[in-house]
């Protein structure tokens, strides 16, 4: 069997980030077990899908890397709006083998009956007025009614999924209505145009989120009567928020292009995204800390299964999102750090020369600190503009200024630093940490009493990276001027 999955969105709302995961989970299935994976916009619902929606379900696979990588047709980019004319030609085969027939109800007609149900106490059913009535009996009962095409369930037995998540779910076929294939206006449905689609695209298995396992039955009816062997169903756990509540925008059900504004990397996405709900840890990870954390797409295909994807609803939660966000972070080459960074800066500090200089020589220190890359400018700020030290809001960093011995402190390392060189040579991690720990010998104090006033002078915080590095990258001279400045203010 040839394996061919699809990530089906509707572009009625933005991409969000259960839609990613079922996307990923698809592409990681035909990572693993070879196959296909492909991209249908379900775009027939003309009231509610638009373009914008469209584009950016497009955008936001393109950023997490989900988009189909095959050039077959457009980019493997599939619109169901182009099959509608397949599929009204499928609901009338079906009217001629019998396996569905029209149904000339007015909306009206329908609500009263609705309404009765609900005045009764009862679930509302379509009571198969229609269902075997003949064209002569239309004629005479609905002369100019257009009629809609409803598909003929059966009417006892069951409908039974062996879901490849769910296991074995089964429904009485007595609690499934004969739905509406083909409206009035001859606009298939959803239920319809999805099973048409996914005949003509031969996909072999269905993986999607557990909010379809009830349309899944009454398409797998549709597979039925059309005698196609349905495909296999995988039907994930949807996530929920962190408390276990419906996940909501508070809890995360945000765009994706808002997680890109947030400051996240998209392999952090997903490998966290994978993780949820997933419980395998790999063999051949690295190092311990690694382990059961970073996953690569290409190490996750060598054991992705379905199979091993919790029933439960996953929560999500940002703090572990965060966490793995800043193991990426520490691991990115320079190069790319900067460059991601930089997308975040202020225009007036992209062009602050020195500011830029000195930020991006601390980016590694700077990303032993952050989670995300939104978290560089706050916690590396001080690269570009001098803490104002008569105004700190660091209250560890405020006492550190204000304590007795600062004033002293400061003028010795003042005059220690004059006395070192400024080229890179002279001026770097090294040399200062060793100058800065003679002078803590010679003057026989604790180190933090040295340390600590410089910390705050140079960056206004005590959770500053490591100090003798953050000198290093300010320069020598920036250095003298933040610590004159200091000691004018005392
Ligand atoms: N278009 C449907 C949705 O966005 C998905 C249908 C499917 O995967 O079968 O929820």
């Amino acid at each position: 069997m040839t394996i061919n999955v699809r990530f089906a969105p509707s572009p009625t709302g933005m991409l969000h980030i259960g839609g990613a995961r079922t996307a990923l989970i698809n592409y990681l299935f035909t990572l693993s077990n070879g196959g296909n994976y492909h991209l249908r916009i379900e775009d027939t619902d003309k009231q509610r899908s638009t373009d914008e929606a469209k584009q950016a379900i497009i955008s936001g696979l393109d950023w997490l890397g989900l988009l189909p990588k095959n050039n077959v047709p457009k980019n493997n980019i599939i619109l169901q709006s182009d099959n509608i004319g397949k599929h009204q030609e499928a609901a009338h085969a079906l009217i001629s083998k019998g396996a569905a027939y029209y149904c000339y109800e007015t909306p009206e007609q329908l609500a009263t009956k609705r309404l009765n149900a609900e005045k009764n106490g009862e679930k509302y059913f379509y009571d198969r007025f229609w269902r075997d009535k003949s064209d002569a009996e239309a004629k005479k009962l609905a002369p100019n009614i257009t009629p809609s095409v409803r598909l003929k369930m059966p009417l006892d037995g069951a409908s039974m999924i062996d879901d490849m998540v769910q296991g074995k779910v089964e429904v009485g076929n007595e609690q499934l209505d004969d739905f509406i294939i083909l409206r009035s206006d001859q606009s298939p449905t959803y239920l319809l145009s999805c099973v048409i689609d996914d005949v003509m695209m031969q996909i072999s298995h269905i993986i999607r989120g557990d909010d379809h396992l009830t349309n899944a039955f009454r398409q797998l009816q549709l597979f039925n009567a059309l005698d196609v062997t349905a495909p296999l169903f995988a039907h994930i756990p949807l996530l929920y928020g962190e408390d276990g509540k419906k996940f909501s925008k508070r809890h995360g059900a945000v765009a994706i292009s808002e997680y890109q504004k947030m400051g996240y990397l998209p392999d952090a996405i997903n490998n966290y995204l994978l993780r949820l709900g997933w419980g395998k840890t790999l063999e051949n990870a690295e190092n311990d800390a690694k382990k059961d954390e970073i996953i690569s797409p290409n190490e996750a295909a060598t054991i992705f299964q379905l199979q091993d994807l919790s029933k439960a609803p996953a929560r999500f939660d940002f703090a572990k999102l965060n966490h793995l966000n800043g193991l990426y972070l520490r691991d990115m080459p320079n190069q790319d750090l900067r460059s991601l960074t930089a997308e975040f800066l202020t225009t007036e500090q992209r062009e602050n020369q020195q500011g830029m200089e000195a930020f991006e020589k601390g980016l590694a220190g700077l990303a032993t600190r952050a989670d995300k890359l939104t978290d560089f400018t706050d916690i590396g700020a001080f690269y570009f503009t001098a803490p104002d030290i008569t105004n700190l809001t660091d209250k560890k960093a405020e006492k550190a200024i204000n304590s007795e011995t600062a004033p002293e402190m400061l003028t010795q390392l003042h005059q220690l630093f004059s006395a070192m060189g400024k080229s890179d040579d002279a001026w770097n991690r090294e040399a200062i940490h060793k100058n800065i720990s003679e002078l803590v010998a010679t003057l026989d104090v604790g180190f933090g009493k040295i340390a600590q006033p410089l910390r705050a002078v140079l960056s206004g915080t005590m959770a500053s990276p490591d100090l003798s590095e953050i000198a290093a990258c300010l320069g020598r001279d920036e250095v003298l001027k933040r610590i004159k400045n200091a000691i004018e203010k005392f």
